[in-house]
């Protein structure tokens, strides 16, 4: 197939995330990938800025995780998890249970992010079902978060970006407390969390779980907020007898500049929710962690089993190159990267403040927003980030970049201004 034909086929039959079937955005068939770079079908390369969504931490094609995959391909590609075990489930349950915070002590693999969401919010129903209480089954959680596209996901999304109207009468109502406005370095305000207080005084009687993204709100509108906010929500939910779920999908395996972003404010949720840069971007796989406590309640309940079990549930191959991936991490001076992208970040992005287009920069950990007046008009910037060469999908008002933790500083500096010159013309008359 040509390069031309693989486009037009693509054009005509496969349906890419959020877009139009009759008014398609452009699309770019990517070859091969290595480091921090995407090879085109027709020659190009892109510095990429996005880590396929937060996941590919290490760059691409990394050799100690390909070499991982291709040695647990020969073994064993898959088995069901049902009544069977096997080694990359074992070692990689070892490692989270090690490097999360203490206390989550069980751990439940998913196949995706969303999916361990629901996974997540069952378990606080089943737990408060277990625990004599089954009243408790409706969730809290704030404005502006993200926690993916299934349909109980959806409910905890933000009403408005979420599209909430259109699944008016099918999507279960929670409740939605103000999103928090006390940036991460801001001194603290107590008004902050009055929104959330109330609504926890108001409902906590029918309220099994609190679901948020901790410190930063990824796709639901890229804000960071207050540790304290969080510190709070914690005291809130022991007070109340409300189960915490800390979505750390995003945030995970040090992206905001902490192993987990719940470490910014000391605090232990009650469940936690992985995925994305699990695999260092190599396969779908994502995990729920839970206290003890939590399984001993569901299983002491009715039916007496948590009832859920999807069929690739602990895949070997996805399970052995997170282990892989994560042992990488801790073994690599992922701190020192992050610190060295923030600053790039913070320097490389500065001038775009100038800009009468931009609203705000803003940066934490190795994560770069552009938070512009006005929506991005797609079809122009897009195609101006490749003629770059660097690889930037922004939605909405917010043009930002989340870089394999690898990226050096010459090509994070070609990355930013790319950006600062894409947005310069973009306001030109
Ligand atoms: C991406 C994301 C999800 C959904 O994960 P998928 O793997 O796309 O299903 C959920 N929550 C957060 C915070 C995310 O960033």
């Amino acid at each position: 197939m040509t390069h031309d034909e693989l486009l037009a086929f693509d054009r005509e039959h496969i349906w890419h995330p959020y877009t139009s079937i009759t008014d398609p955005l452009s699309v770019f068939a990517v070859e091969s990938a290595s480091g921090v770079r995407l090879r085109l079908s027709d020659g190009r390369e892109l510095i990429d800025g996005m880590a396929s969504w937060w996941s590919v931490i290490h760059g691409y094609n990394h050799p100690v995780l390909t070499a991982t995959l291709q040695e647990q391909a020969a073994r064993l590609s898959h088995v069901m998890f049902g009544g069977l075990t096997h080694e990359p489930a074992v070692e990689l349950a070892r490692s989270l249970v090690d490097i999360t915070p203490v206390g989550l002590d069980l751990v439940f693999f998913a196949d995706s992010g969303s999916v361990a969401v629901e996974v997540a919010m069952k378990m606080a129903i089943q737990y408060c079902h277990g625990a004599g209480r089954p009243e408790k089954k409706r969730f809290l959680t704030i404005r502006s978060g993200y926690h993916g596209d299934t349909f109980h996901c959806m409910s905890v999304c933000d009403p408005v970006n979420g599209m909430h109207q259109l699944y008016a009468g099918i999507l279960p109502k929670y409740y939605f407390a103000d999103r928090p406005r006390c940036r991460f370095a801001d001194v603290w305000e107590q008004e902050d969390i009055r929104s959330f207080t109330q609504l926890m005084e108001e409902h906590h009687h029918e309220l099994c779980g609190v679901i948020l993204e901790p410190i930063v709100q990824g796709a639901g509108g890229m804000h960071f907020y207050h540790p304290e906010y969080l510190r709070q929500v914690r005291v809130l939910c022991d007070h109340y007898g409300v189960l915490l779920i800390a979505d750390e999908i995003a945030t995970g395996f040090g992206r905001s500049g902490e192993l987990f972003a719940c470490n910014h404010a000391d605090i232990v949720p009650d469940l936690l929710c992985l995925g994305k840069a699990l695999t260092g971007g190599y396969l779908s796989l994502a995990a729920v962690l839970a206290r003890r406590e939590i399984g001993e309640v569901i299983s002491a309940g009715e039916p007496g089993v948590f009832m859920h079990g999807p069929t690739f549930m602990a895949n070997p191959l996805a399970c052995a190159v997170a282990r892989a991936s994560v042992q990488l991490l801790l073994d690599s001076d992922w701190q020192g990267q992050v610190r060295a992208l923030a600053q790039g970040l913070e320097q490389g992005l500065a001038p775009c403040r100038e800009l009468a287009s931009v609203a705000e920069v803003r940066v934490l950990g190795a994560i770069g927003v552009v938070e512009l007046k006005e929506p991005v008009v797609m079809k122009r910037i897009q195609t101006r980030f490749v003629e770059k060469g660097v690889w930037v999908r922004p939605f909405g008002r917010l043009v930002y970049v989340m870089p394999p933790y690898c990226m050096e500083t010459e090509d994070l500096k070609t990355l930013t201004t790319a950006i600062c010159d894409v947005l310069a013309e973009e306001q030109l008359p």
